[in-house]
Formats: C-alpha cells, structure tokens, sequence
C-alpha cells in the first residue's frame, strides 16, 4: 500500500500552489488535512483495531470523519453547520464497507442523496471530495480494509489490488510511458498510452487529449469511443522526484470541470470538480 500523501507532499504542494492561484483555498484546507490525518494515523483507534474484524471502513469511517474532516473543513458557519448534520446523519445511517462489489462510485451517489435529503444543502462535489478522501486515507492505514483482488481483475485497465478504474496517471521516465495510480489504494500499474483504459480502444483517430492554459501539466486524455476522460500528469518537466498525483488533481479540478463541459464523463465515475462550499 502506498500511504496517501507521499514523501512529496510538501514538495507538489509548493509546486501547485506556485503554479496556480486559483489552489489557494483548497491548498490550506489540504495542509490542515495533511497534519491532522497524520495524527489519526497514531491514535488509539486505529492500535485497537480489531483486523479480523469486518466490516471496518464502515466503523472507522464515522470517527474519522468527526475527528479528522469535520476539524479541517468546518471553516465557516454554514460548512460547519452542514457537516455536523452530515456526521450526525450519519450515525443513523447502516454503512456497509463499500467493497469494490458494492461499487464504490455507487456507494457515493448513495451517500450524496442520503446527505442531500437529511441535511444542510451540501454540494454534491464537497461529498465526493470529503469522502473519497475519507476512504482513500482509511484503505491505505487499515490493513484489514485492503479490498481482495477481485476475480476477472486481470485487465490492466483497472487497479490490479482493488479493480476500480483510475481517475488520474502520470506520464514518467524519458519515454513518457503512462504510469495509473489507483485513487483509492494508490497502487501503480503501467498502461500503454495508444489505448483507451476504459472501453478498450485503440484507434488514434478516436483517441486524443486537450489542456488547459496554464495548466499544461495536466493533460485530459478522452476516447471518443466511450466519450470517458483520464487526467494524466506530465510528471516528466516537474523538478519532482515523485510528485503526488493527489495533490496535483485536487489543485487542477477546473480540468475536470472543463472535460464535463466538453461532453466527457470521468472514466472512474468519480465526479470531482471544483466545490461551491469552498469558497
Ligand atoms: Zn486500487
Ligand atoms: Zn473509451
């Protein structure tokens, strides 16, 4: 398992921040993160953990949420407000460990309609946000957590741990070959870059990519085949050594609000753009 915030959290964070104004915000609200979930990292619920136990995302995910999210992103009245009533709801709420049978992207809308209908309006995309985090962060620590491989996982177009699709990859060494990283347990797999991961195609001329001024680093490669798009990072002119790719999507989201636009869907049904709530 590769932690969520790689050694070069700092590092990419200093980059993004340089680089784009518009990551202000959403950067602090990152670094608070950061610091606060290293914490959470070495308490005692994680030490008690019982890992025979099942399912644990689902009974870790409340308590991670009070004690890690709700401190970081309570920053104004009426966020603090709707997440309250989101952490209160909830308890009542009967989680169930959202495996990657239960379809994860899945497993989101739910919550989002749970949220949408019990609490405080709260945007769609904050939920994405604050829970894919959420999750990304407890698969990682909890060894008992790591998905089983699923059958029929062999395709290299999904994660070869857990067989969800990817959101983003990187373009790495000279040879510009196209590394996936798993958004969820951060595993690393190469991919050819003349194919579409989603649907299989591999016709050039259904196959291609755009960018967005300033922001050429990140590339949105689409398929016309499957109209789904994959963010990939050109890793390749970055002083990094090995740059975390989360940092570098949360700080380009206004490319996936730009593929939306263009009529392409993310290709691992997670909808993350740029969140109302933040400003
Ligand atoms: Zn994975
Ligand atoms: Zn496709």
């Amino acid at each position: 398992m590769h932690p969520l915030w790689t050694t070069a959290f700092q590092e990419t964070w200093d980059d993004c921040r340089r680089r784009y104004v518009d990551f202000k915000p959403v950067g602090e609200r990152l670094k608070e993160l950061h610091c606060q979930a290293r914490q959470w990292d070495q308490s005692e619920s994680l030490l008690q953990e019982d890992h025979l136990k099942t399912p644990v995302i689902a009974r870790q995910f409340p308590d991670y949420f009070k004690r890690v999210i709700l401190p970081v992103f309570s920053q104004n009245e009426a966020t603090a407000l709707a997440l309250d009533e989101f952490a209160e709801a909830m308890d009542q709420w009967h989680l169930e460990d959202p495996g990657v049978e239960t379809r994860i992207p899945q497993w989101l809308q739910q919550l989002q309609q749970q949220a949408m209908h019990l609490c405080k309006p709260i945007q769609p995309d904050f939920v994405t946000l604050i829970v894919s985090l959420s999750l990304a962060h407890l698969y990682r620590s909890i060894p008992a957590a790591k998905p089983e491989t699923p059958a029929g996982a062999t395709q290299s177009g999904v994660c070869p741990v857990c067989g969800l699709p990817p959101h983003f990859a990187a373009l790495v060494e000279t040879e510009g070959y196209r590394q996936m990283e798993c958004w969820l347990c951060g595993e690393h797999w190469p991919f050819t870059r003349l194919e579409c991961p989603y649907c299989g195609e591999h016709h050039p001329e259904k196959l291609g990519y755009f960018t967005v001024e300033k922001m050429e680093v990140c590339r949105i490669h689409f398929c016309h085949s499957c109209q789904a798009y994959l963010k990939v990072f050109d890793t390749r002119s970055l002083a990094l050594k090995d740059p975390c790719l989360w940092v570098m999507h949360l700080a380009t989201l206004i490319c996936d609000d730009l593929a939306a636009a263009e009529g392409y869907h993310p290709g691992s049904e997670m909808e993350w753009h740029q969140w109302m709530v933040m400003e």
